[in-house]
């Protein structure tokens, strides 16, 4: 049965131990993958790795990676320990050229969403980096080139953020900026539609207070696993809201009609 292909907007790294409308859709939605699909892997392209290429990881036991500053302690003991699935390294270089580096592991963009999603941490992880010298396109490119791993076991997951605007946050903002919500709901029917010209070439305000997205690494995400995803695959739009202002969580499922 062919996997699905998951975007997640994965918010703030406090997600992996508060309880929200998030994390629990999240809980919900790792049961049901399970129970249907039971991944044999999972391969996440997180918006925190970024290279001048493309890597994958390639560590036996994945090293967890704290890369977020100022949060509680608890946050900092957690642990989400997985291990790797070689043979899957070994087949992403076979179809893509990306070669295993060890220098990165599991970051926060993954380890505090998959926590809720498969708590039990028993389905090996990898994570491929974003090429930051890559256009949207040619994520997209290379996302297709994943494709095949869906017919093996894997799910393939981005997790990022359509709207990741840091400048303009505002703690205890419990809605989006108008502005914010307009780029992500014309996201999400470019989704829907698969219009790829204008998810290749969001529609950004020159204005960096309005724009709905600075630096491109938590949107990068959304095109790789667009890639790896099929034209007649349904669309399943799930925690289309905002924390903070600028920070959307909107999230995609992508499953063939059948599953
Ligand atoms: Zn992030």
């Amino acid at each position: 049965m062919t996997m699905p292909v998951l975007f997640i907007g994965h918010g703030t790294p406090l997600n992996a131990i508060e309880d929200n409308e998030y994390t629990r859709y999240w809980e919900r939605l790792g049961k049901e993958i399970e129970e249907r699909h039971n991944p044999r892997a999972i391969l996440v392209i997180s918006a925190h790795w970024e290279s001048e290429a493309h890597f994958v990881t390639g560590e036996e036991k994945p090293r967890q990676i704290y890369d977020m500053y100022g949060f509680p302690r608890e946050l900092y003991e957690l642990r989400y320990d997985t291990v790797t699935d070689p043979l899957l390294a070994g087949r992403i270089y076979e179809l893509t050229g990306a070669r295993t580096d060890t220098s990165w592991g599991i970051d926060h963009g993954s380890w505090s969403v998959l926590c809720r999603l498969f708590p039990e941490g028993d389905i090996p992880v990898l994570q491929l980096s974003i090429n930051r010298l890559a256009t949207f396109e040619a994520m997209f490119a290379f996302g297709e080139l994943l494709q095949p791993l869906r017919d093996e076991g894997v799910l393939i997951m981005g997790s990022g953020n359509v709207v990741h605007n840091l400048g303009t946050l505002q703690w205890g903002e419990t809605r989006g900026y108008d502005h914010c919500i307009r780029f992500d709901q014309t996201i999400r029917d470019a989704v829907i539609e698969r219009n790829l010209p204008l998810l290749f070439h969001p529609p950004l305000e020159k204005d960096r207070r309005l724009r709905s997205f600075i630096t491109r690494e938590h949107y990068a995400p959304l095109l790789y696993a667009l890639g790896a995803t099929r034209p007649g695959d349904r669309v399943t739009v799930f925690n289309e809201s905002f924390v903070m202002g600028s920070l959307s969580m909107t999230s995609y499922l992508f499953s063939e009609p059948s599953a």
